[in-house]
């Protein structure tokens, strides 16, 4: 069997690229705003006039992992963000891989859920949302594809109206494979390369359920109080499974809710039930008839945490990385500056779990 390294493995893309240049097919307008998030801008094809996103990598072996599995990724399932056209082009004397995607007007899961003032966010509700995340993730693990950084950030929706698709985007988890692995020709992309191990669903479970637990309460289990994303203490409460259901936002909640993210959060990642164990629970496949219509805090709490979201954030990516096992010394993350306001809502709660107990 014949070694070759990822970069062999990288350098031909499975499916037909471009290579004319985006804006021969695609119209940008170079106007304040029109950005939608550092690296990822709004665009419209030219012919048909529909309005796309367009996200620019500079070519690495990371972005072409990352190209490869969005694509492979973007197939059948309407909860996973397409992608439509991939252009390979210069921009700036680098090489750049440009992943023109459809355009998700609605914004990101928890924004939406923050800006709703019309009608109450309810348990029912969560669950529906739940459903269209576990269809993502069960199209990419029955494809052997564990997708690693499943995050709030991810979750877009398709448009601001009601009947609005939640997706998932962003296939440009950190890489943490080795660096050869077996492979008979070069323009087959072993496996391993876009990980396939069981290790890495299980991670994608237990990412499931903290994005669960802050979709029933509006903050998340794990909390760094140092200082820092991943600190010490943080690392060893996610080991332990340290975490509570406060009782002022979870004693409405139903105890089929917090026995399933009792089971996703649980610590040995071979004992974390699959997407179809999960799937299979009533409070996912009978929601509509199985989950109470319980109105729920969620806004008002995001709302309180807004402040705190960007570390809420990014002490989630943290955790994701923490749990894929990435080297500790790979997670470089600054300081979170602004942990006051978050210490003193976990005091609150600790406060009144402890009342919960006695
Ligand atoms: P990064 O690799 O920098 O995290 P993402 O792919 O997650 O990049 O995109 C960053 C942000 O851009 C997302 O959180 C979202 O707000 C926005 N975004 C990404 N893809 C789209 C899209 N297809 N339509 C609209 N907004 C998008």
């Amino acid at each position: 069997m014949r070694q070759t390294n990822i970069s062999e493995q990288l350098r031909h893309f499975p499916f037909p690229t471009k290579r004319n240049a985006v804006t021969d097919e695609y119209e940008f307008f170079y106007f304040e705003g029109v950005g939608i998030n550092g690296k990822v801008f709004t665009c419209f094809n030219r012919q048909t006039g529909q309005k796309c996103a367009l996200k620019i990598l500079k070519d690495s072996n990371k972005a072409r992992r990352e190209v490869i599995l969005h694509k492979k990724a973007s197939g059948t399932c309407q909860n996973i963000v397409k992608v439509l056209d991939v252009y390979e082009n210069m921009y700036a004397n680098n090489r750049c891989l440009l992943i023109i995607m459809e355009c998700m007007n609605g914004g990101e899961l928890f924004n939406r859920i923050r800006e709703r003032d019309d009608k109450p966010f309810t348990e029912r509700e969560a669950a529906r949302i739940m459903q269209s995340i576990c269809f993502a993730v069960q199209f990419l693990h029955d494809m052997d594809i564990a997708h690693r950084d499943l995050k709030p950030e991810n979750l877009l929706f398709s448009s601001k109206d009601e009947d609005a698709v939640l997706k998932l985007t962003d296939f440009g988890n950190d890489e943490k494979k080795p660096l050869a692995t077996p492979c008979y020709t070069p323009y087959y992309v072993a496996p391993e390369v876009l990980s396939n191990e069981r290790y890495d669903k299980a991670c994608d479970i237990w990412s499931l359920g903290v994005i669960m637990y802050i979709l029933l309460c509006g903050y998340p289990p794990f909390y760094s109080l140092h200082g820092q994303a991943i600190s010490a203490g943080m690392k060893s409460k996610i080991r332990a499974g340290e975490y509570q259901f406060p009782k002022q936002e979870w004693e409405k909640v139903s105890k089929e809710a917090k026995d399933l993210i009792t089971l996703m959060l649980t610590t040995e990642p071979q004992n974390r039930p699959t997407i179809e164990k999960v799937m299979e629970s009533s409070w996912i496949s009978r929601y509509g008839t199985h989950v109470p219509e319980t109105p729920l805090e969620v806004p008002k709490v995001l709302n309180e945490e807004m402040q705190n979201w960007s570390e809420i954030k990014a002490e989630i990516h943290a955790a994701n990385a923490y749990n894929r096992r990435a080297d500790e010394d790979e997670v470089k993350l600054n300081p979170v500056s602004n942990c006051v306001l978050l210490k003193r809502r976990q005091q609150k709660r600790d406060t009144a779990a402890v009342q919960l107990t006695q």
